[in-house]
């Protein structure tokens, strides 16, 4: 079991990860769990393959800021621009790809479609079935555990089947970052649109999109 319970702020919200580890771009205890994961699911056939890993919050704003301008310039008022923007992308700080225990994940034994992570591709005769019938069964065993399932009760975030996270690191994160000043991280950050989080937003943003996840990662 994962020991350590102390995270700092920076680690939090993507300012600095001390235990991301060379170019793999994961927290050191994700990389050893996913390396074993990766090495099963081939020999079933199945090449996971790393979209997305860890994430910076400078990156994080510039995905944030380029669709806030895009929306904004296509007509749409700043409060529905951050409403369409938060079905699938998270606010500069509160990224769960911030912690280095995330990641998006296909499988690499199919050619690419134009846009990889559509939920389309992971039902049906969709090209990573496969991954995510195999995921369903043995991730867990791995302490991998899908993040935004598809449940109709469930708030926040879209349903994303590529998505999972390393439990017995992230847990204790959230938890350390549930203790955070949420609205200090999402206005003095300079972000574009952070004057239209009012504190109704954030509150909502907190309970929906940070915590109305997955229980088994609670
Ligand atoms: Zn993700």
């Amino acid at each position: 079991m994962y020991s350590q319970e102390f995270f700092t702020r920076d680690q939090l919200i993507g300012k600095g990860n001390p235990d991301i580890i060379g170019n793999s771009k994961m927290h050191k205890e994700v990389k050893f769990a996913f390396e074993k994961m990766k090495e099963h699911a081939y020999k079933d056939g199945i090449n996971i393959e790393i979209v997305s890993s860890y994430r910076s919050f400078e990156k994080q704003k510039q995905l944030f800021e380029n669709k806030y301008i895009k929306f904004t310039n296509q007509g749409m008022t700043p409060g529905k621009a951050i409403e369409k923007i938060i079905e699938y992308s998270t606010i500069p700080g509160t990224s769960r790809h911030h912690w280095g225990t995330d990641l998006d994940l296909i499988d690499a034994n199919f050619p690419k479609p134009e846009s990889v992570l559509e939920e389309e591709h992971f039902y049906g005769i969709g090209p990573y079935c496969k991954l995510k019938e195999w995921m369903d069964i043995y991730a867990e065993s791995y302490g991998f555990i899908e993040v935004y399932t598809q449940s109709d009760s469930r708030k926040g975030f879209k349903h994303e089947p590529w998505h999972y996270s390393f439990a017995p690191v992230s847990i204790p994160m959230l938890q350390s970052f549930k203790k955070l000043n949420l609205k200090d991280i999402l206005t003095t950050e300079n972000v574009e649109g952070a004057s239209f989080f009012s504190d109704d937003f954030i509150q909502k943003y907190y309970h929906e999109n940070i915590l109305d996840i997955n229980p088994k990662l609670l």
